[in-house]
């Protein structure tokens, strides 16, 4: 592979050395063809989570000076950095643009819209608030039904068993992810089996304020853009990820090709 297809980035949050310092640099090179062909099957495609860990492990050459073992960074790397990695990726693999069928849902028209990876907004870690516990970055939140609430950062081990979940039940999986990251509250230990029995019978209100709090802080890659209907003007929301994302087919109707008739 020629170095064009290999670049170094830096990652969004970086992984935790045992020191406490925090390594952001990163050597990753363009999916191939193998990949592709690997991915594209039918046990990978129901299953995102297997795509990402594919990716990662194909495409991940260095985290620093160290050359990539997923296993040795399931903990260490958040899931901000997995998203981030894996579009940084996409754009190295397939380029800048992303192209995406909409239809919009006032006036039915349907186009092709464009987003360019290098507008996409991403949010790292908020310097103010992170700590280290059990090796792990954790944050603070105090609100007045959240008190004194300490947090971890989810990580690619909390991303794994969260997708599971997501594909069946999205509000499911974020409840369990709330439990998995919530450390302590009022200063105490949260058992997570207890809380997602909690969760059952707390009010909206009160878990939607956990969820607006979590919200602000979070890092991550803006996954939710918004498009203008050439029909209507209206706004309508196009998601970032999945197959599509990942997927671009070579364009269809070669120009080169001669029609008859
Ligand atoms: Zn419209």
């Amino acid at each position: 592979m020629t170095e064009e297809y290999t670049v170094d980035i830096e990652l969004l949050c970086g992984v935790l050395n045992e020191d406490g310092s925090i390594e952001k640099s990163c050597t990753i090179k363009a999916m191939t063809g193998g990949l592709r062909k690997k991915i594209s099957q039918p046990e990978y495609r129901k299953n995102g989570i297997k795509v990402i860990d594919a990716v990662l492990d194909a495409c991940i050459i260095s985290i620093g000076k160290n050359p990539f073992v997923a296993s040795r960074e399931k903990k260490r790397m958040l899931m901000a950095d997995s998203d981030f990695l894996m579009m940084k990726i996409r754009q190295l693999s397939l380029g800048n643009e992303v192209s995406m069928q909409l239809q919009c849902p006032s006036c039915d028209t349907k186009w092709n819209a464009e987003l360019h990876i290098d507008e996409i907004e991403c949010f790292s870690i908020p310097e103010d608030n992170v700590e280290i516990i059990d090796g792990r970055r954790a944050f603070k939140i105090d609100t007045e039904h959240w008190k004194k609430c300490v947090m971890f950062y989810p990580n690619r081990e909390d991303q794994a068993i969260i997708a599971k979940i997501a594909m069946n039940n999205p509000t499911q999986a974020a409840y369990s992810l709330y439990g998995r990251m919530l450390h302590l509250r009022d200063n105490k230990e949260v058992d997570d089996s207890e809380f997602m029995k909690e969760i059952d019978k707390m009010p909206l209100m009160i878990i939607d304020e956990l969820t607006n709090e979590i919200n602000g802080i979070l890092p991550g890659v803006e996954s939710t853009h918004e498009a203008e209907c050439p029909g209507c003007s209206n706004t309508v929301e196009m998601e970032m990820g999945g197959a599509d994302f990942l997927f671009k087919r070579p364009e269809t109707g070669n120009k080169k090709r001669l029609k008859i008739g």
